[in-house]
């Protein structure tokens, strides 16, 4: 479900509302508010563009919670509303991020403006412009005959595996990020990348990039403090893997399923 970015909301569309305090969004009987918000008192209204056929707006609450209303941890929220609403409500959290971290220029320290036709800020002195930043990182599963490496550390619960994952560097390519986080992470060596899919995420402003990766050469080696275990399992012996909404529980399961067929 993509979103649609018209430069002015639809009032003929119906409206979802993202309504954040701190870390926490606003759920309205487990939901995210529509129509319903249409009474309450709001500020600091920002249209955010157009998904599932609605408008969807960013807005802080100004005074009680709504009858039906709880303030819902951002993660606990992204697993419970459906999962085409992730991108709906990372976008929301992302942008509430900038405009509250983007109140005045780092070059010359003038209040920003807000710009009218998309999300970013310019300094009315200066000329800078700002947008909401956004950080690219790899995730990885990679493959030998029927075995997929998975690895956990340590703030992961109890059991849990995933593949490996790390942020970009600047002036580095995806692949040359998948590169050397392998082998900085397990010490081995992997070839035959290929790009799977993406996810966006708000935990605070990634962009994860999910790729397979075939063994090349090299015996486990962890990367004390980052990794606390790293092993190889058949494709019919997983242990536990993340959440179904994380973009890790759709590439391990692809590749599994692929190699299936494969092997
Ligand atoms: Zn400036």
């Amino acid at each position: 479900m993509s979103f649609d970015l018209p430069p002015q909301f639809d009032p003929a569309l119906p409206t979802y509302w993202c309504i954040f305090e701190r870390q926490h969004l606003l759920l309205l009987d487990r939901q995210l508010p529509s129509q319903q918000a249409a009474d309450w008192s709001l500020s600091q209204r920002l249209f955010l563009g157009v998904h599932s056929g609605r408008n969807v707006f960013l807005a802080e609450l100004v005074g009680d919670l709504p009858a039906m209303g709880e303030w819902v941890p951002l993660r606990a929220a992204l697993l419970s509303l459906p999962p085409e609403h992730i991108s709906l409500v990372a976008r929301a959290a992302q942008v509430r991020q900038f405009q509250r971290t983007h109140r005045f220029c780092g070059r010359c320290a003038f209040p920003l403006s807000q710009r009218a036709h998309d999300h970013g800020k310019c300094c009315d002195s200066c000329g800078q412009l700002y947008y909401p930043k956004l950080s690219p990182a790899m995730m990885v599963v990679i493959y030998r005959g029927r075995e997929l490496l998975l690895a956990r550390s340590p703030h992961f619960a109890p059991g849990v595996y995933s593949a490996l994952a790390g942020f970009v560097e600047t002036g580095e390519t995806l692949e040359q990020c998948v590169h050397r986080e392998v082998a900085e992470e397990v010490g081995i060596k992997v070839n035959n990348l290929r790009y799977i899919c993406s996810q966006s995420w708000p935990f605070p402003h990634s962009l994860m990039l999910g790729f397979t990766a075939e063994y090349e050469s090299g015996e486990i080696c962890l990367q004390p403090d980052e990794i606390e275990d790293a092993a190889w399992f058949d494709i019919d012996a997983m242990p536990l893997i993340p959440t179904p909404i994380s973009i890790a529980y759709r590439l391990l399961n692809h590749t599994r399923d692929w190699l299936s067929g494969r092997v």
